[in-house]
């Protein structure tokens, strides 16, 4: 929780200019599994504007990533510099967001389409964050876009090549961690 997204609507509609909102913010709960926004810390750089009963954000936010490579789990990191440019709107009816866009854009530029509401007497920008934030994160990172995998020689990971043997019945060696859910095979009849 940061009251540094929060900014009374008086303000905003009482002035001509676009409020400057740059800020580093401290977010609890920043992570999609185990990819995680390091410290939640998330630097913020917006204009919000209100316009009629609306008030618009655009602007950009920068944080930064860490996890674990899909393949060999090693340490994986990179940094998010993401467009953003929504609406927060006394006239969405539900509250929190509605999912009234299409389905979330993927890359670098986040326009979503979807409106946040506004109610009570604060523009709260904290759902803006989150939402551009979590949306751009990888789900399944890869240390080096042709990482081999922790042991590549005796458990490949590139290629369908085990899949391949595997469907021709022949041996295929496996990782000995999954060797505790060998009990769990039906006996031979
Ligand atoms: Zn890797």
């Amino acid at each position: 929780m940061d009251d540094g997204l929060r900014i009374p609507l008086a303000v905003l509609r009482r002035r001509a200019d676009p409020r400057l909102v740059r800020r580093t913010v401290e977010l609890d709960d920043m992570h999609v599994g185990e990819v995680v926004v390091v410290d939640g810390r998330v630097d913020v750089d917006f204009e919000v504007e209100a316009r009629g009963l609306d008030v618009v954000v655009s602007g950009e936010v920068r944080a930064r990533w860490l996890g674990a490579c899909r393949r060999c789990l090693g340490d994986v990191g990179g940094d998010l510099d993401l467009r953003v440019q929504e609406v927060l709107s006394v006239d969405c009816g539900v509250p929190g967001r509605s999912d009234a866009g299409p389905e979330g854009s993927t890359g670098g530029v986040v326009e979503s389409g979807d409106v946040y509401s506004l109610d009570g007497a604060e523009a709260d920008l904290e759902p803006v964050v989150r939402d551009v934030v979590l949306l751009a994160l990888p789900l399944s990172p890869l240390c080096v876009e042709d990482c081999v995998g922790p042991d590549p020689d005796r458990f490949p990971t590139v290629g369908a090549t085990g899949l391949d043997e595997e469907a021709r019945g022949e041996e295929v060696p496996v990782d000995s961690r999954w060797a505790a859910l060998d009990v769990l095979r039906a006996p031979e009849e």
